[in-house]
């Protein structure tokens, strides 16, 4: 049973602002992490303070 999965596999969210991400590539790396975003705009303000954003 699925109750709470509406959730596709490949799906992954923007750190940033919560988005789904457009791409399956990943366009960051952070303490070994892959991290995925909607523009390059959300991949801007993560790079330049990703420990605000990790976790
Ligand atoms: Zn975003």
């Amino acid at each position: 049973m699925n109750t709470l999965s509406n959730k596709k596999e490949n799906e992954h969210l923007d750190p940033v602002c919560g988005m789904v991400a457009s791409s399956e590539i990943p366009e960051s790396k952070y303490q070994g992490k892959d991290y995925y975003f909607c523009s390059e705009h959300c991949k801007e303000q993560f790079d330049a303070n990703p420990e605000e954003f990790n976790g």
